[in-house]
């Protein structure tokens, strides 16, 4: 997965972006967290870091957003709180 960036000097693994991924797309491995194909961009885990370790590598102006349109919006709820997929 090549649009999470995750900054090896500020990790410390302690794990809280593998247990907060809603797709389970984070895994532990010898040098590292690593991304699998099942990451939906959401930017839960980007969120939740502690360190501020995880960034987006999608760089600005890369996206015509004018070509987004005629969206319909889902947003999952529970108890009365957003998903925060959804956030
Ligand atoms: S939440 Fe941040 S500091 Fe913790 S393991 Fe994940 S990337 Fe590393
Ligand atoms: S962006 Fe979302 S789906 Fe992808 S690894 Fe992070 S929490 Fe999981």
């Amino acid at each position: 997965m090549d649009f999470l960036h995750f900054n090896v000097a500020r990790c410390d693994l302690c794990g809280q972006c593998i247990h907060n991924c809603p797709f389970q797309a984070l895994r532990m491995e010898e040098k590292g967290i690593a991304v699998s194909e099942a990451c939906r961009m959401c930017g839960v885990c980007v969120r939740c870091c502690p360190q501020k370790a995880i960034s987006f590598e999608q760089k600005a102006g890369t996206v015509d957003k004018k070509a987004w349109k005629d969206f319909l919006i889902y947003v999952e709820q529970e108890l009365g709180d957003i998903h925060p997929v959804a956030c």
